[in-house]
């Protein structure tokens, strides 16, 4: 029952109580007392009632669970568990048509959208790193070396803070409607998968792949609270040193189960491509190689509920707000690819996580007095490979071999000009060298349009729209056309804006090895689609089909709480989760 029907008629409860002892003054004495000693007993039970519950959450949990793609929890769905995703799809509100609308689908977008309620041509949050025109150089998302990291001395590139993000969350617009009275906090193993829901007045913790710890910034506090000294003192990261990662259940009941070890899959870390994964407590890689295992959630989730019993989260008078971020179906997903056995053990993981996090918020705080979102940052794209197997004429390409062959050359030969007119590309952008090109006959706008003509030429580059065209509104008004100008900020974007068409793997050369099994970062459906759940906090049980977008979460928070919405809101309420 949503809470506010129950109020109604806890109050029409109340009221019938009164008038049926106004109507008994008339009787006899004695049934009168004992109808008072009955009557008050009802009365103060339904004031209990009323008044254990406050009209407001105690607390707002916001979960993303990074890669979780739209399609994967009703994927698995026979085989999941009591109280996790079929809690969410069973007793909660399920969208199950929500996509984002921005072109570059990447971790720090997705989580700066979900809680900006905004596209990142308004919060700013354009790519995982773009470069930055003052600095002359590329900066990360959340780099800031004004806060260096607590304890640490400070270092270049490594101070993290939320002061790239330039529209308020709706955990910042909690924070100001109350005068700070609400605290927020946000955890993740990812620095950006925390620092962004965060927002500007929450504070963020993320994982240390160096040494298991959860660490933060000078941002947030000067030194750390003594509970996360604590909790880092015991070192559960250890615990999880010549572990293995083994499947739940039997082979045989896993839709993959045949398909364990496929050309794609990647021996990241050591922990080779077939089950068991061995975790290796002497690798130098031990750390960094629980994220790409089920133990990286399991930390955070002990991390997380740490946090909420020292911090006492939902138990003050004005609401809480706790942004979670699981990373590891990310990991699992670009190592493995989404559809393989080791992703489907990990949703079958995941879900087992969720159950054991909602029990305890339901014992901590109860799931009545919680309210409950979870979605995911982006979607996924199966591997070229899995993809070709099937028929697809698909491949792999990287940004390096375009940029510094393909266009080079292409400029080159076209204009007559040097190919440094080309500064570099950051996902999803070319960016030009205007200097350079000041020093040759072309304008800025010739050169992107050039630059975009010679890209598209590419075998698997379906489209290249510039900054110029982009600014004039100049462009055919398509789905992904619209996704790039969503995708577009004046002052961070690049100067051609290029996208793959569907199922090609367009991905920067990695380091350590030739290729990832499988990439995301596309405008394409499998990309933009992610679950949207609310739950909890009398939220009705029903499945929705019209298209949502995970932007209109923040704003349907904020009409929730009764607050004004994130600075650049462009979110639709959702009705189905606000009606009574
Ligand atoms: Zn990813």
């Amino acid at each position: 029952m949503k809470y506010y029907s129950f109020v109604k008629e806890a109050r029409a409860e109340q009221k019938s109580q009164i008038d049926m002892s106004a109507s008994l003054k008339t009787g006899p004495i004695k049934p009168i007392i004992c109808c008072f000693v009955f009557l008050s007993l009802l009365t103060s039970m339904a004031f209990a009632q009323v008044t254990e519950k406050s009209e407001k959450p105690k607390l707002i949990l916001q979960i993303t669970i990074d890669q979780m793609r739209g399609d994967f929890p009703m994927r698995y769905k026979d085989r999941l568990g009591e109280g996790g995703f079929r809690y969410l799809m069973e007793q909660g509100t399920h969208y199950i048509n929500a996509h984002f609308q921005h072109a570059d689908t990447e971790t720090p977008i997705g989580h700066a959208a979900l809680f900006t309620g905004t596209y990142p041509a308004h919060n700013g949050i354009v790519a995982g790193n773009w470069f930055d025109k003052d600095k002359g150089k590329v900066i990360y998302n959340c780099e800031d070396d004004r806060y260096p990291m607590i304890g640490k001395e400070p270092a270049k590139g490594k101070g993290r803070a939320p002061t790239n993000l330039l529209s308020s969350t709706i955990g910042d617009e909690l924070i100001i409607s109350n005068n700070s009275q609400s605290r927020m906090f946000s955890v993740s193993i990812k620095d950006r998968g925390a620092i962004l829901p965060g927002g500007h007045t929450g504070k963020a913790f993320w994982y240390s792949k160096s040494n298991g710890s959860f660490e933060s910034s000078t941002y947030y506090y000067e030194d750390y609270p003594d509970w996360v000294k604590h909790w880092n003192d015991n070192k559960l990261a250890d615990k999880y040193k010549d572990t293995k990662w083994e499947l739940l259940d039997d082979a045989s009941t896993y839709v993959f189960g045949k398909d364990d070890d496929r050309p794609f899959e990647i021996d990241m870390f050591g922990l080779g491509t077939t089950f068991p994964h061995q975790v290796k407590g002497d690798s130098k890689y031990f750390y960094a190689s629980l994220i790409a295992t089920p133990f990286g959630d399991e930390i955070t989730a002990d991390f997380a509920k740490t946090l909420i019993k020292e911090e006492k989260l939902g138990k003050g008078e004005y609401t809480d707000f706790m942004a979670i971020s699981f990373s590891v179906t990310d990991y699992i997903g670009h190592v493995f690819g989404p559809s393989s056995l080791e992703a489907e053990d990990n949703v079958l993981r995941v879900d087992r996580l969720l159950a054991d996090l909602f029990k305890f918020i339901d014992e901590q705080i109860g799931l009545d007095q919680t309210l409950i979102i979870v979605s995911a940052d982006h979607g996924m794209c199966e591997a070229p490979e899995y993809m070709q197997g099937l028929g697809f004429e698909v491949g792999r390409l990287t940004s390096e071999t375009i940029v510094k062959g393909t266009i080079k050359n292409g400029i080159e030969e076209r204009l007559g000009i040097s190919g440094d007119v080309i500064r570099l590309y950051e996902h999803p952008y070319v960016y030009l060298n205007e200097e350079e090109i000041k020093k040759t006959k072309y304008s800025i706008a010739e050169v992107e349009s050039a630059v975009a003509e010679e890209i598209i030429k590419t075998k698997g580059i379906i489209g290249a729209v510039t900054r110029t065209d982009l600014i004039k509104g100049s462009f055919a008004p398509t789905e992904v056309n619209m996704s790039i100008l969503n995708n577009f900020h004046l002052k961070r974007s690049g100067h051609v804006h290029v996208v793959a068409d569907q199922f090609w793997y367009f991905y920067y050369q990695m380091e350590t090895t030739t290729d990832i099994a499988a990439i995301h970062c596309s405008p394409w459906t499998y990309d933009t689609y992610v679950p949207l759940f609310f739950a909890g906090h009398g939220i009705s049980s029903q499945r929705i089909t019209r298209p949502v977008t995970p932007y209109d979460i923040a704003i349907t928070i904020a009409n929730y709480l009764e607050i004004k919405p994130p600075s650049g809101s462009i979110g639709v309420p959702l009705v189905e989760v606000l009606k009574e």
